[in-house]
C-alpha cells in the first residue's frame, strides 16, 4: 500500500477556501503518497472538481431512510469522494458514538465503495495510567469488522490528548503503539494486517512531520488543523513523500 496523508477539516470551509485545493492539487499532482482531503459534507462535490481525492469525515450506518440531517455513505460516494472516516473521537465524544456503531459505519462506508480511515485513541487520563495499548486493542476488537482488509481500511492512532492542543507522544512511545497495533493487527487480519496502512494523527505539522515519518509501522498522518491551508499542508505531503 502507498503512504497515506489525510487532511481532517473538521466543521471548517466554505466556497471561499477552496483555492486552498488547487494550490495543493498543483503542487502535488505527482505525489508518491496519497493525498487525500475529508471536507465538509456541503463542499464535497465541489473538492472533487479539483482534482484531489475527497472524502467524507463520518457516515450513517443505513443507506437512506427518515434520518434528518444524517449523510449516508452512498451520498459521500455520489459526490466523488473516494474515502470517508470513522471513530474520530470528536464524533465518539460530541455524539456517543460507541465502537459497534463504529463498526457499522465502517462496514457501511465499504458498502458504498469507500476505503475507510478508521480512528482511535486513549484519553489522557487513560494514558497517564499506562493503559494506552488495552485501550487500543480493545477499540480494534469491537470497531474493526472482521471482513477488513488493507485495500479497504486505514487505522488512525490519535491519542485523544494530542488533538488540536500541540502535544504529542515522544517518538518512542509513538513507535512502541504503532509495533503494539501492527501485531495486533497482524494477528487478526494475517498478510492484510501486516500491509494495512497505520497513521498517527494529534498535532501533526510540519516541525514534527519528519520525526513521526521516520518511525516504523507509521504510515502517513491524520492532519486536522494544519491541514486548512495548502502552505501548512504542503510540507508535510513533501516530508512523506
Ligand atoms: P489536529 O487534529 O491535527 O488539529 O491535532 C487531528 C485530528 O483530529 O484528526
Amino acid at each position: 500500500m502507498r503512504k497515506l496523508i489525510a487532511g481532517n477539516w473538521k466543521m471548517n470551509g466554505v466556497q471561499a477556501n477552496l483555492p486552498q485545493l488547487d494550490t495543493l492539487a498543483k503542487a502535488h499532482d505527482n505525489a508518491s503518497v496519497d493525498v487525500v482531503i475529508c471536507g465538509p459534507a456541503t463542499l464535497l462535490g465541489r473538492m472533487v472538481a479539483t482534482g484531489l481525492t475527497i472524502g467524507g469525515q463520518d457516515c450513517h450506518p443505513i443507506t437512506s431512510g427518515a434520518h434528518t440531517g444524517d449523510i449516508s455513505a452512498p451520498m459521500i460516494a455520489d459526490t466523488g469522494a473516494t474515502y470517508v472516516i470513522t471513530g474520530h473521537y470528536e464524533r465518539r465524544t460530541d455524539h456517543s458514538e460507541n465502537d459497534a456503531l463504529i463498526a457499522a459505519k465502517t462496514a457501511a462506508g465499504w458498502d458504498a465503495g469507500l476505503h475507510v480511515i478508521l480512528c482511535i485513541g486513549e484519553t489522557e487520563a487513560q494514558y497517564r495510567n499506562g493503559e494506552t495499548l488495552d485501550v487500543l486493542r480493545r477499540q480494534m476488537d469491537h470497531s474493526i469488522p472482521d471482513a477488513a482488509t488493507a485495500e479497504t481500511t486505514t487505522i488512525a492512532y490519535e491519542p485523544i490528548w494530542a488533538i488540536g492542543t500541540g502535544l504529542t507522544p515522544t517518538p518512542d512511545e509513538i513507535a512502541t503503539v504503532h509495533a503494539a497495533l501492527r501485531a495486533h493487527l497482524t494477528a487478526r487480519f494475517g498478510a492484510s494486517g501486516t500491509a494495512m496502512r497505520l497513521l498517527y494523527g494529534g498535532s501533526v505539522k510540519a516541525s514534527n512531520a519528519d520525526d513521526i515519518f521516520a518511525l516504523p509501522n507509521v504510515d502517513g498522518a491524520l492532519v486536522g488543523g494544519a491541514s486548512l491551508k495548502a502552505a501548512d499542508f504542503s510540507p508535510i505531503i513533501t516530508a512523506l513523500e
